[in-house]
């Protein structure tokens, strides 16, 4: 039987979707995205002048950012491309945060224009800042603790991270800015990712509320603002748990009242810049079964590939299946569920327990509204899929057309032709 994860309309919706739109697509629902950013947002309700920056990489789609623009967020960009993205969606100022690394002068420059926090990576920056687009009025660091933390597995340990700013070098960095006309001060960090632990959040939010405390007694610099970073993660398996925000936010309070209030720092704005639990959970990859063979192993060919959705080849990460019309069926068949990429790691799941499944039935891949349709590639001449957008009314919109085998060829130049422009 089913094992828990539901899809937001009925199977014969989805069928009915299908029917307009061809598998395979990424639909993301609308209500859903609204209700968990109200909820992140309430939780942190005490925080003065909280906000979420929304990780643009992690579902770049206008109609999205707008959505949770409206829902108070901020658009987190690391490129020029996701600049542009969130100042064509209606993005401006210190809505945008631009937190890059190994960045160029350009998009320091356009990052300027747009009049973004800029969160600088490394020391080296403040240079390249400088000749570039000039020092603004306000100026993040993305600190990197070193051994003062550990982080999870998937970024690694800290002393491991291209990021950040150390702890050496972190009192001067902000004392070149100050020297340099730097008036306002925001302190970030990004330790984890995918990580369902609250207490790691809380452990970030301390050390980075300690390290504001050092820089007001040692340099006179006034922190206002403290990001937190992404990397709440998200329960892909069925038996994990969201993090609760209502508790992540008691614990991230407590210190804030022990911690900033004593040394005079209240208020400080407290910032995290999620992406995949924004949208992660809320954005389903539909996909047709083509085949069903039979090898040394039983095979479960989709129409999908890892052109939608890369995580379970690139990471061999977990995300669930489930067939719509076939829940109630029992799950006693064993399959790897394939896309058509010349890639053996192209499969959405290995060993997996499902239903009987025929050439012709949906499947559901779940939890591919974050770092899904965003990674995918063109490799082997595959063209990314559509995505739709279950609106609150019921009725779905079509947000991004599915790639063209004329978007695909035109950056290419065919002998005789000449390469458009
Ligand atoms: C990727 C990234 C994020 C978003 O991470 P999520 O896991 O999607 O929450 C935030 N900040 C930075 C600097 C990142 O690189």
């Amino acid at each position: 039987m089913s094992n828990g994860k539901q899809i937001p309309l009925s199977q014969d919706e989805l069928e009915k979707i299908t029917a307009e739109y061809p598998t395979p697509f990424h639909l993301y629902d609308e209500k859903a995205i609204r209700e968990n950013a109200r909820a992140f947002y309430r939780a942190f309700s005490w925080a003065p002048d909280f906000k979420n920056y929304f990780a643009v990489k992690a579902c770049p789609n206008p109609t999205l950012l707008k959505i949770l623009q409206e829902e108070g967020m901020g658009a987190d960009c690391s490129s020029l491309t996701e600049l542009i993205m969130a100042e064509r969606t209606g993005f401006g100022g210190e809505e945008i945060m631009f937190s890059s690394n190994n960045t160029p002068e350009s998009e320091f420059v356009e990052a300027a224009r747009l009049g973004a926090v800029i969160n600088l990576d490394d020391i080296s920056h403040i240079e390249t800042l400088e000749k570039s687009a000039g020092i603004p009025e306000l100026i993040s660091f993305r600190y990197n603790p070193g051994e003062a933390r550990f982080s999870n597995a998937i970024i690694g340990s800290p002393q491991e991270a291209k990021y950040g700013v150390t702890r050496e070098q972190i009192v001067g960095a902000f004392r070149s800015v100050r020297e340099k006309g730097a008036k306002r001060f925001a302190l970030h960090t990004m330790i984890v990712s995918n990580e369902l632990d609250e207490n790691c959040f809380a452990d970030t939010a301390q050390l980075l509320f300690a390290l504001a405390v050092r820089l007001k007694e040692e340099a006179g610099i006034r922190i206002e603002a403290i990001n937190l970073g992404g990397g709440i993660g998200i329960p892909y398996l069925p038996e994990e748990k969201a993090v609760d925000f209502e508790r992540l936010s008691k614990k991230i309070a407590a210190l804030y009242d022990e911690i900033l209030v004593p040394a005079s720092l209240d208020p400080t704005r407290v910032l995290f810049e999620c992406g995949r639990m924004v949208t992660g959970p809320y954005g389903y990859l539909v996909s047709r079964v083509r085949h069903v063979a039979s090898k040394y192993k039983e095979y479960v060919g989709v129409d999908a590939s890892m052109a939608d959705l890369m995580r379970p080849g690139m990471y061999g990460a977990y995300h669930h299946i489930t067939v719509p019309s076939k829940e109630g069926q029992p799950h006693d068949r064993i399959y790897d569920v394939t896309g058509s990429l010349c890639e053996n790691v192209d499969k959405f799941a290995i060993d997996r327990l499902l239903p009987e499944i025929d050439p012709g039935d949906l499947l559901v891949i779940h939890d591919a509204g974050a770092h899904g349709h965003a990674m995918g590639y063109n490799y082997n001449g595959k063209l990314r899929s559509a995505e739709l957008l279950l609106r609150e009314d019921g009725t779905v919109q079509l947000i991004r057309r599915a790639e063209t085998v004329d978007d695909y060829f035109s950056t290419v130049r065919f002998p005789g032709t000449p390469v458009k422009i």
